[in-house]
């Protein structure tokens, strides 16, 4: 499929037009940022590593009647989604208590909540993506009272598919955060899953060791970010082949020669 112009361009993703106008196509950088942007960096191989991974993730979803936006991975940094209109709250979901939980509410971190507890940010790099209440989003239309229920019923679906599919592989699903948009069909509107689900956003832990194997990785400077994603993918069946795994290293050592050439 030919890629139009640029259409958007995020911290971690590009999007794409296409011929098709209800179809883009979703490109993963190697950008890694985080405390709303103040920190940066370029991590050769990041994006293959979350384009692999999301859509393993969304087509295992799609399975159990998740409806999400993904239509088809492209190629290694590429996928063809369905257009949607997102809305514009980031909704995080935890399972234990880490992060910036912790810091505004004094929890101590790696408590175990007794039930999964679902927030919602506002989209908004300049406010810092703030924490709001449902009564916020109902106030400024940011949804309806529907289709945070619909969201609802989602969530707890998905945090629970995600949770036994990375314990079946050792890891242990803390928290993450997951985009909806809403997709036209029929002059009606439906929500569906969008964006990514990666180690870029959630967080995930060894179930032994207690090893982050995620973006927490960048943000709190520990190094080896791309073992701790290629650990990720390989549990989960995405890169056993050795030439996956290659093409990982080929991409990172290509892109690393491209830079020094710069
Ligand atoms: P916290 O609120 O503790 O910083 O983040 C909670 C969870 O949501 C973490 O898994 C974190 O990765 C994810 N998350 C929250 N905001 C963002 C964001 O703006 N970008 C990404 N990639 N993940 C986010």
């Amino acid at each position: 499929m030919k890629k139009g112009k640029k259409l958007y361009e995020g911290k971690a993703k590009i999007i794409y037009a296409t011929a098709d106008k209800n179809l883009v196509i979703q490109y993963f950088k190697d950008d890694a940022t985080a405390f709303n942007n103040q920190k940066k960096s370029v991590i050769e191989g990041k994006g293959v590593l979350n384009n692999r991974i999301s859509e393993h993730i969304l087509s295992n979803l799609s399975q159990i009647g998740i409806k999400n936006h993904l239509v088809k991975r492209l190629n290694m940094r590429e996928q063809i989604i369905k257009l949607v209109e997102i809305i514009p709250i980031e909704f995080i979901v935890r399972n234990v208590a880490t992060g910036s939980i912790t810091k505004r509410l004094g929890i101590e971190d790696g408590t175990v909540l007794k039930a999964p507890l679902i927030e919602y940010c506002l989209k908004d790099d300049k406010l810092g993506d703030p924490l709001i209440s449902e009564e916020h989003i109902l106030a400024f239309d940011w949804a309806t009272k529907s289709e945070i229920e619909t969201v609802k019923k989602m969530i707890l679906r998905i945090n629970d598919f995600m949770i036994g599919m990375f314990r079946g592989v050792g890891i242990k699903l803390i928290d993450f955060k997951l985009e909806f948009g809403r997709l036209k069909s029929n002059g009606k509107n439906e929500v569906i899953l969008a964006d990514e689900i990666s180690p870029d956003t959630c967080r995930l832990w060894d179930v032994i060791t207690d090893k982050k194997l995620d973006k927490d990785r960048f943000r709190k400077d520990l190094g080896d970010l791309i073992p701790a994603y290629t650990e990720v993918a390989k549990r989960l069946g995405i890169l056993h082949e050795q030439s996956n795994l290659s093409s990982v290293n080929n991409i990172t050592k290509l892109s690393s020669v491209k830079k020094k050439n710069k």
